[in-house]
């Protein structure tokens, strides 16, 4: 099978020396390739600025906005079986983007931001060719925002992870999920190295997969 990985931040650029990220640090979606690849898939690694190497075998490309993750998405998805969206996106970024770094002032003052694009929300809703896990990382009412993004992200299935703790989660190496699927059921992985996690992940994807395959064929 094929799989698209996006693993890891984007940054919005403020001015030529500052941005607006979040604490992603890519090791989540880096396990997830490299499971994939043990498992004999093909995997295009699509990345912000990771904490981690990329796995060997992988086709790597390189992103830092969101702008650069939709548009190698895109041109990504059409040649794959599996899209797993794990990067985590910059929901907003600013207005101007100025092009002389900006001076300290004594005073506050505010940013104008704007939401960035949903890049699963832009996907082909139907007849698609490809499978869309996506991801969701809840600080509160887990479930409730997990099937929500499901629904509205137009997703096949959601790995929902708590990160309002600190021992899991967005920059550890450990992590706890639960599946949320279309069809109302869910499956949840007890906490566990991100790698470990990876490995039922990609079981759980193929299998899927495999199934719509079968149904389209
Ligand atoms: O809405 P939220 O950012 O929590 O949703 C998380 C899921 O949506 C992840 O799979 C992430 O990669 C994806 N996402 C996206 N485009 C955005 C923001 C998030 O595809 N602009």
């Amino acid at each position: 099978m094929r799989f698209v990985v996006t693993a890891g931040p984007t940054r919005e650029a403020i001015d030529p020396v500052r941005f607006i990220s979040n604490r992603s640090s890519g090791k989540m979606g880096y396990a997830i390739a490299e499971a994939a690849i043990a498992a004999g898939h093909s995997v295009t690694l699509i990345s912000g600025p990771a904490t981690v190497p990329p796995p060997d075998g992988a086709q790597f490309i390189s992103i830092v906005t969101s702008d650069e993750l939709h548009d190698a998405v895109h041109r990504a998805v059409p040649e794959c079986d599996v899209l797993v969206m794990c990067a985590a996106v910059s929901d907003y970024k600013p207005v101007i983007v100025e092009s002389q770094k900006m001076k300290k002032r004594k005073t506050p003052f505010a940013l104008e931001l704007i939401p960035t694009r949903d890049i699963l929300a832009s996907l082909p809703k139907e007849n698609r060719s490809y499978l869309v896990a996506g991801f969701a990382a809840e600080t509160h009412d887990l479930e409730t925002n997990a099937r929500k993004k499901l629904r509205e992200k137009n997703c096949d299935m959601i790995v929902a992870n708590d990160v309002s703790q600190t021992d899991s989660g967005m920059e550890s190496d450990e992590n706890a999920v639960t599946i949320f699927f279309r069809n109302g059921e869910s499956q949840t992985i007890l906490r566990a190295a991100k790698k470990i996690i990876a490995r039922e992940l990609v079981k759980i994807i193929s299998k899927m997969s495999e199934k719509c395959l079968t149904k389209k064929s």
